[in-house]
């Protein structure tokens, strides 16, 4: 298995670290690096910037407008942008463009896609439920069919982004039979039907990202299923697994790490005692050679063949990311010292451009902190994947 870059992605890693860091607008770039909250103007920006060079859609074919790349050149790609002080890629697009590709009718083919890379439709993503998250099966949502219509009764939660979508993709209920798997279906629906019902919920760091969303006699009409009714599962595992590269969090981690080492020689700068610098410099090359070995896993999952059934599996990707991204937070909280615990929400959040009076940089510092503690669940938890890397190993390969 040859890990390195070929020569090819070399030069195309150099000229697109070039293009992207000359695209990327600088206010956009000042609330990346100060580690603040984006805006839908700023991600709508963005993406239409991306969207003139074919960019917008990264790991979709050509035939789709998409790039084309490689899943090397994604990664280098998606790397670039984060280097760059770019927005991250917005994940939908990755999520119901592949699936409307693969299961799609023609019309919701030719209906959908064009405004998915472009964001002029923001989906969310109706999966889970107040009672239904790694138990994704038990969802109890419900739609009843009438005629060319469904009615869909019950709620979903943690809703990203629900109060910016336009469109959502949900996952109802609509039969009983048979394993709680097999009567499920996949609909489209969209966020101004009657019934539908956007509540905010307000994560630990004071954001609003995440929803819930109340559906209420919701007429949907019969079309919007994606494949058939009740072969949903088989839509939903495949967009849980399909891009099984991008939940490493690698370009996320490689970003706080500048952030960590940008800190760290400002700490120096200031002339911050030795003995408490060594503390925080000791995690920061540890962590530090953990995500080397985090990419390095990641080339191996990419350069793997299906005849290879041992590569590592992207519950392990997600796994590690995830402690990546929960250590670095931590040491940013750290490094901070006491001034790091001093917070503005209003400012992370974008509500208002004013200076914090400690500083952007701690306030980024808490801040992060604080929103890290989701990604043991984001995408599936952090036992769950044990769980999952458990059955693909040891349960497969043999006895303990
Ligand atoms: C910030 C954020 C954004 C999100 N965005 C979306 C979104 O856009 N759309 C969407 O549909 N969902 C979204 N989610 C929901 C996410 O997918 C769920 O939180 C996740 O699947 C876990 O489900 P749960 O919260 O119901 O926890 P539970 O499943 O109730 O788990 C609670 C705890 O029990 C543990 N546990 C559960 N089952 C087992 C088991 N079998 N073995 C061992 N331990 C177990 C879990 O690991 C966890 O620690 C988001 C969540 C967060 C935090």
């Amino acid at each position: 298995m040859n890990l390195s870059l070929s020569p090819a992605d070399v030069a195309f890693r150099e000229s697109i670290r070039t293009e992207i860091a000359a695209l990327v607008p600088a206010d956009i770039k000042a609330r990346v690096d100060n580690l603040q909250h984006l805006r839908k103007e700023d991600f709508l920006r963005w993406q239409a910037i991306l969207d003139e060079r074919g960019w917008a859609a990264p790991a979709w074919p050509a035939e789709y407008g998409g790039p084309g790349w490689s899943p090397m050149q994604r990664v280098i790609f998606e790397e670039a942008c984060f280097l760059a002080g770019a927005p991250r890629q917005i994940p939908h697009v990755n999520m119901i463009g592949p699936v409307l590709q693969t299961f799609g009718t023609p019309e919701q083919k030719r209906r959908y896609l064009p405004d998915i890379p472009t964001l002029r439709d923001w989906w969310c993503q109706g999966y889970s439920e107040p009672s239904s998250g790694s138990d994704l099966a038990s969802l109890r949502t419900r739609a009843v069919r009438q005629g060319d219509h469904y009615v869909v009764n019950g709620q979903k939660i943690w809703t990203t982004w629900a109060h910016w979508a336009n469109y959502m993709f949900c996952l109802v209920r609509t039969s009983d039979q048979g394993r709680p798997q097999e009567g499920i279906t996949f609909l489209l629906m969209e966020m101004d039907t009657p019934g539908i019902t956007v509540r905010p919920i307000h994560s630990l760091d004071g954001a609003h990202d995440v929803n819930e969303v109340f559906l209420e006699d919701v007429v949907v009409p019969v079309e919007n299923v994606v494949l058939a009714e009740n072969q949903g599962w088989t839509v939903a595992k495949f967009l849980l697994n399909a891009e099984r590269t991008e939940i490493a969090g690698l370009g996320q981690a490689k970003r706080l790490l500048q952030f960590a080492t940008r800190l760290a020689e400002r700490l120096a700068a200031e002339g911050v005692a030795a003995s408490r610098r060594n503390v925080f410099e000791n995690t920061l090359t540890r962590i530090r050679i953990d995500l080397k070995a985090h990419e390095w896993t990641l080339m191996r999952v990419i350069a793997a063949t299906e005849n290879d059934p041992r590569a590592p599996s992207a519950s392990v990707l997600k796994l590690c990311g995830t402690d990546l991204l929960e250590r670095l937070s931590t040491l940013l909280m750290d490094m901070g010292g006491p001034a790091g615990l001093a917070y503005d929400p209003s400012s992370r959040g974008g509500e208002t451009d004013e200076t914090p009076p400690y500083g952007h940089v701690l306030n980024g510092t808490a801040a992060t902190y604080l929103e890290f503690r989701k990604s043991g669940l984001v995408g599936g938890t952090t036992e769950i994947q044990k769980n999952l890397i458990y059955r693909e190993t040891v349960g497969q390969w043999g006895t303990r």
